[in-house]
């Protein structure tokens, strides 16, 4: 493995050296919503292979918008890392992402996580990627009744499921691809149904779904996977608890696909160093750099043939499953549409 990355960076360095005779500042200037130890390898590596040093600027996905929005053109940002589709759309929507054409993001990561392309190029790119899964009291619920996302809206699963807010990012994301298979009569039927069938009006984050499940308080609910990983991994015995009483299911693996959603980066509008930003993204898709961004946080890699190993993603099925291939661009298409949606059904 070490062998392996070394020669991954041998191979980056070579690259980066045709790119840096063109060199802009050796700086590099980072808004990110990720706050992982292992990443800090992974932006050192960065600067060591190109000589460009990394400005970080650490806060949540709400603050960095904000923070963008007040800078306007005088921004300082290159390159902004948010997660999931939703954010990312709405960024690109607010006009804080100035699209790009890189060769080698095109072939290695795959088209549907990324922005839908335009004339200009691609706004944004998804570097990893997690299941939102669903997760049930094996007491309560029959596995063959949870099968699909389609299910969660059936009248047999009354006063059984349990959702955080329906406008949160990670269920926006879900619901326009949903809305998108369905069409908007089936969709909103679908997305009515999992109101009438709540077991209580949604809250908390996906880790307090799944404690719900364990508690008895939910028959079944959806969170992303990694937070499942999480608690797979956690040596809190009211954590390995949790994880004793419930199952795990990736959806639709007999139809559509398990929604999965991206971890992501743009360049931002106003980068004063947009090809060092460029570098940086197409270093992000690299196999070394995958390893961190997706290990870091029980996610999964993007890139095109590129495999990590994850003990607890492997216990819970992680390793083979099937994912749905609707393109994330739809995300944003949709996102408007699903908010009127949710408003007209009543999902909180
Ligand atoms: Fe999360």
């Amino acid at each position: 493995m070490a062998y392996a990355r070394f020669l991954t960076l041998i191979g980056f360095a070579t690259l980066t050296a045709a790119a840096s005779a063109q060199a802009q500042d050796k700086v590099l200037n980072i808004y990110s919503a990720r706050h992982y130890q292992g990443d800090e390898l992974m932006y050192e590596t960065f600067t060591k292979t190109t000589g460009i040093q990394i400005n970080r600027v650490d806060s949540d996905d709400a603050g960095i918008v904000a923070r963008l929005r007040a800078e306007g053109s005088a921004s300082p940002a290159d390159v902004i890392m948010l997660v999931d589709a939703a954010r990312m759309a709405s960024a690109d929507a607010l006009g804080l992402f100035k699209p790009i054409k890189s060769a080698k993001l095109d072939a290695v990561i795959p088209a549907n996580l990324r922005a839908t392309p335009t004339a200009e190029g691609v706004s944004w790119t998804g570097f990893s990627t997690r299941a939102r899964v669903i997760v049930y009291d094996p007491l309560r619920v029959k596995a063959a009744d949870v099968a699909n996302y389609e299910q969660l809206s059936d009248p047999k699963l009354k006063g059984q499921v349990c959702t955080r807010s329906g406008s949160h990012p990670y269920n926006l994301s879900l619901f326009a691809t949903v809305v998108e298979r369905l069409g908007d009569a089936k969709g909103e039927a679908w997305l009515k149904g999992l109101v009438d069938n709540m077991a209580r009006a949604p809250k908390g984050g996906d880790t307090d779904q799944i404690k719900a499940v364990a508690s008895g308080e939910c028959g079944v609910a959806l969170t992303n996977s990694y937070y499942v990983a999480r608690l797979i991994k956690s040596d809190k015995p009211e954590d390995r608890k949790t994880m004793e009483k419930v199952r795990v299911v990736f959806p639709n693996q007999g139809t559509s696909g398990t929604h999965v959603n991206i971890g992501g980066a743009a360049v931002a509008k106003h980068a004063k160093h947009p090809e060092n930003a460029v570098l940086f993204m197409e270093y992000l898709a690299s196999p070394f750099a995958q390893d961190y961004f997706a290990n870091g946080n029980h996610e999964f890699p993007a890139a095109k043939g590129v495999k990590i190993e994850n003990a607890a993603l492997k216990a819970m099925g992680g390793d083979k499953f099937k994912a749905e291939n609707i393109p994330l661009g739809v995300v944003a298409k949709n996102l408007t549409k699903v908010q009127q949606m949710l408003d007209r059904v009543g999902y909180k």
